[in-house]
């Protein structure tokens, strides 16, 4: 079966992924730094979730010269000028997404623009090529910390069609209407096509 390298270390994203990538029916190798027990981290100095997804993908192609997928991801409100945006994962570095999202709860309390989004680029390349897709989850910042699943800011991240943080979702669920999903539902065509 053909390799699929998954630029990340981070183990919710890859599951979410891999998920992902079944319900679209693309069947690949998947292998990831921790597959080689790789613990480099390129650095992420770019100004755009494209240039970060790009920056990734670009260093392990580079590496292992296999078919790459990098996911660059993260929130943004509205209210805070759309941070933490890139800053996502260092935004508040040494807390705990708990005490992250609750930073976020308490600077928000009665404010009525609860506007967010989460964003989510897929880098992909390989020999011949070099492309970006891109998922957005519209929502807004639900007034209390809700839900078990997911991870990050998803116990934050309130959907009001479904009436649900995407932490109440089940991963199923989420997988279907995620940021992440919508990128990679765009990255399945295109290869599909390729
Ligand atoms: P990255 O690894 O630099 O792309 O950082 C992504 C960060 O954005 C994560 O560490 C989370 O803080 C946040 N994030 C991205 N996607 C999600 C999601 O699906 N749910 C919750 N938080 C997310």
């Amino acid at each position: 079966m053909e390799k699929l390298f998954v630029a990340t270390s981070n183990a919710h994203k890859l599951e979410e992924i891999k998920e992902i990538l079944k319900l679209y029916g693309i069947e690949r190798e998947l292998v990831c730094p921790a597959s080689f027990d790789d613990h480099d981290e390129p650095v992420e100095d770019g100004k755009s979730f494209e240039d970060n997804a790009l920056i990734k993908a670009r260093y392990w192609f580079n590496k292992y010269h296999l078919p790459t997928i990098a996911d660059d991801s993260g929130l943004t409100i509205h209210f805070f000028n759309e941070f933490p945006g890139i800053y996502s994962a260092r935004f508040m570095q040494n807390y705990s997404y708990f005490e992250k999202n609750s930073w976020i709860l308490k600077g928000m309390k009665n404010e009525s623009d609860r506007e967010a989004k989460f964003h989510c680029v897929i880098a992909y390349i390989n020999e011949n090529t070099e492309e970006c897709f891109e998922g957005i989850l519209q929502g807004e910042i639900a007034d209390s910390i809700k839900g078990e699943h997911g991870f990050g800011y998803d116990p934050i991240f309130f959907l009001p069609e479904l009436n649900k943080t995407t932490s109440e979702l089940s991963p199923e669920e989420k997988n279907r209407l995620s940021h992440r999903s919508l990128a990679l539902r765009k990255w399945a065509e295109y290869v599909k096509a390729e």
